[in-house]
């Protein structure tokens, strides 16, 4: 296989479309105004395309009629609901620019990802789960650039407007959008601190939303069940974008990831295709009444997010009927996708790869010099196109660290190809724990704990585990003669870090195991941990 270099690039007869998000909404409600855009399940809501067309431009003048201006950030923090799509079309419409931001999100990370970007106003869920968003919200500091909050659900809260309100029959004049502005600001934390405002243009997401559905071969009238958060590229590309341009329906069976749910919408609902990180996918099988649920009418999905286990795959085939289930590959700074596996591919290549290149988009693979490597032999998975994002808000310097001037963007992640151009994610270069889909940076919450006034030194590294793949472990170093306790470690996390970051593990050390240069060996430190806690 040597000498053939590791590059492939995605052919397609179909172009690219230069359109724009609220455009691709136009377009569906004239193509297939009467089909199901939206079901949200537990609002009890189901619209056609004619009528998420009509509220989304509603919104979107309300929006105008309010003060806001095409290119004002507009923050989103609440879990999926109607609300949440609505948002996302009329910032669209408007100009605007959507700024998601994670529902687990508590106070720390919401100041941080309103100041970055410098939101002009915020929509918010009232609470979920243990969030109470008003109060972490009222616990900020101020933000001078934040004019209006806009607040979900019932009741009045003082300050703050509601946003029925805001939907406005005037004839405010909408703008013309050009595809190629930016339309999304999404956080992914780095290796390098502080989460970056990857910024995704119309283009950008169209055109990944377009070719992920294509590669499930959607038809309108495909009903997609999308338990997957909407705050992220799954969701709001992958899943809304990908029905609304091909006149398919999203089934939200809830606010946030319920085996349960999930299964009742797939039942009810008759959805032929659902998405989820494969840890979804292992609670709904292990759900305890699984059987009993009809998904008989499943054809076919996508799992992604994390290394998708071939037993698990092969039990999604046969026991939830999604023959056609493919997998996608990709990052949120890609739009998402780059990989993914065709409804037709050879059964080991579908359960065992990410699949092949996606049109128009091109991957090459480097060694540690930045060498193209041959195929067969695994380097870092450095991609380019249509699909690559616009920078980090605001962040030219750490833009150009992970985007070079030839405009490949490096993920960070390890792969190989074969001859064929299967692509196989193999590994990870750069430090990063993804816990059943969410990703998390050791580095954000190593510099989150060295504010705890008794920790000299911390290393978190990520363990294995049977449901979420695995979780998080920091190891510590306390200070001189300082005593502390795992409570005292986790109260200092709980209201100010989202729970997925909160360590499952808290170990207290004497010493790292170092290099001769005074880096902390993790792999080394990661080894020890997964012996002393027996969790190999
Ligand atoms: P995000 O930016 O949240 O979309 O996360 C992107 C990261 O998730 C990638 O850089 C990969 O490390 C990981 N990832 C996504 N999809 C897969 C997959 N199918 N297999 C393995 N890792 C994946």
């Amino acid at each position: 296989m040597s000498g053939v270099p590791s590059y492939v690039s995605g052919i397609s007869d179909e172009p690219l479309l230069y359109r724009s998000v609220g455009g691709v909404l136009s377009d569906a409600a004239e193509k297939w105004a009467e089909t199901e855009a939206l079901v949200v399940r537990h609002q009890a809501i189901r619209w056609t395309y004619r009528e998420l067309d009509r509220r989304v431009t509603e919104l979107a003048r309300g929006l105008l009629a309010l003060g806001l201006r095409p290119g004002d950030r507009v923050g989103i923090w609440s879990p999926n609901n109607a609300e949440w799509i609505l948002t996302q079309f009329a910032t669209a419409r408007a100009g605007m620019i959507l700024v998601n931001i994670n529902p687990a999100y508590r106070a720390s990370e919401l100041s941080h990802a309103l100041r970055k970007v410098g939101c002009r106003a915020l929509i918010l869920a009232l609470a979920h789960k243990s969030s109470n968003y008003v109060s972490i919200f009222r616990s900020c500091d101020p933000f001078p650039e934040l004019e209006y909050v806009i607040q979900l659900g019932p009741g009045a809260v003082p300050g703050m407007l509601a946003f029925q309100d805001l939907l406005s029959s005037s004839e405010v004049a909408l703008p013309v959008t050009d595809p190629d502005e930016p339309v999304n600001i999404q956080f992914t934390s780095g290796t390098t601190g502080l989460p970056k405002g990857a910024t995704l243009s119309h283009f950008n997401i169209v055109n990944n939303g377009l070719f992920v559905a294509r590669g499930m071969a959607t038809q309108a009238g495909d009903r997609i069940c999308v338990p997957v958060p909407l705050y992220h590229c799954f969701g709001m590309v992958m899943g809304v974008l990908g029905a609304v341009t091909h006149g398919a329906t999203v089934v939200l069976p809830a606010e946030s990831f319920d085996a349960h749910s999930t299964l009742a919408a797939i039942a009810e609902e008759r959805c032929t295709a659902l998405y989820g990180v494969p840890t979804m996918f292992i609670a709904e099988l292990e759900h305890p009444r699984f059987r009993e649920f009809d998904l008989s009418s499943l054809r076919t999905g996508i799992m992604a997010g994390a290394p998708c286990p071939i037993a698990i795959m092969q039990r999604v085939i046969a026991e939830m009927h999604m023959e056609q289930i493919t997998i996608c590959y990709g990052m949120t700074e890609t739009s998402p996708v780059s990989f993914q596996s065709g409804v037709d591919d050879p059964l080991e290549k579908r359960v065992g790869t990410v699949g092949r290149i996606h049109p128009h988009a091109q991957v090459k693979l480097i060694d540690a010099d930045g060498n193209v490597v041959p195929r067969g032999e695994r380097g870092e998975l450095l991609t380019r196109g249509y699909n690559v994002m616009r920078g980090y808000w605001g962040d030219p310097e750490r833009t150009a660290e992970c985007l070079d001037a030839a405009g490949w963007m490096h993920t960070g992640d390890l792969a190989t190809l074969d001859e064929e151009g299967y692509c196989s994610i193999v590994g990870r270069v750069k430090d990063m724990i993804i816990r059943g889909g969410e990703n998390i940076y050791p580095r954000e919450i190593e510099e989150y704990l060295l504010r705890h006034p008794k920790v000299l030194d911390v290393a978190v590294v990520g363990v294995p585990d049977r449901q979420y793949g695995e979780v998080v472990c920091a190891v510590i170093r306390l200070r001189e003669r300082a005593t502390c306790t795992e409570d005292e470690i986790l109260d200092f996390c709980r209201e100010q870090i989202a729970h997925f970051k909160v360590p499952r593990f808290v170990r207290f050390v004497e010493v790292f195991p170092m290099t001769v240069t005074g880096k902390v060996q993790k792999y080394l430190l990661r080894e020890q941990q997964i012996q002393e806690l027996g969790r190999s």
